[in-house]
């Protein structure tokens, strides 16, 4: 399915506290081009966060209908909350070559995996244990129950990163940026999306799919 999109997917998890959004904020920054996909829940909205920003947010009951209704992409609980992709904004986005990137749980990339075989799969991972603990506390916006719950969940998710094409560990931020952007350059030279971008190029040169060697 996705061979025959010039855009790329990319799929990012990680463990709460890893410093996953700052680190893909940051790649978004210098990375324009690269389209988020904002998920809908249905956990309450932190203060700060906006519909339609961080997240579309819902009702439960909604979220199951349309699930059901085949809306999202791939969906998942996670912490007691439902989350979800919008299958239309995916599927646009690639059509018209833009790059995607999935802000998504273990569970979630497992179900894009399926669809999205070639998408490139990035798990963050924090440089130790300490660190993790450290950056929950800092980020303060959940309470202590809830937090205790996230670092439980933590080793949950670490445990599926082997499910993953890509670890970067978050210790350098710069240098964690960094390995993200190379990630992205070398999956936009992907045979498959340089030819969906490049078709005429590709058939002036005589150049045609094949199967994988
Ligand atoms: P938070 O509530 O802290 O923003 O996110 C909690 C977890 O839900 C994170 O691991 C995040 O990656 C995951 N998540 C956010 N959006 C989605 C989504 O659309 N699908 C899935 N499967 N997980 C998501």
């Amino acid at each position: 399915m996705s061979q025959n999109f010039s855009g790329s997917l990319f799929v990012v998890a990680a463990p709460s506290g890893a410093g996953k959004s700052t680190l893909v904020n940051a790649l978004l920054a210098q990375e324009p081009a690269i389209k988020l996909s904002i998920s809908t829940t249905t956990r309450q909205p932190r203060p700060g966060e906006e519909h339609g920003r961080e997240y579309f947010f819902d009702s439960a009951d909604s979220f199951v209908k349309r699930a059901a209704e085949g809306e999202f992409l791939e969906w998942a609980e996670v912490h007691g909350n439902y989350y979800g992709t919008s299958r239309v904004t995916v599927e646009e986005h690639m059509k018209a070559g833009t790059d995607i990137l999935l802000e998504i749980d273990w569970q979630g990339a497992r179900q894009v995996k399926a669809l999205f075989p070639t998408a490139a799969f990035i798990f963050i991972l924090p440089p130790s244990i300490a660190a993790l603990e450290e950056r929950l506390h800092k980020r303060g916006t959940d309470e202590p129950h809830i937090i205790t719950k996230r670092l439980l969940a933590a080793g949950g998710e670490i445990a599926h990163a082997p499910e993953f094409d890509y670890v970067i560990i978050n210790e350098n931020f710069n240098v964690a940026l960094e390995e993200m952007r190379s990630i992205v350059r070398a999956t936009r030279c992907r045979f498959a999306q340089q030819m969906a971008r490049n078709a005429s190029l590709f058939a002036q040169l005589g150049i045609h799919a094949q199967q994988a060697l």
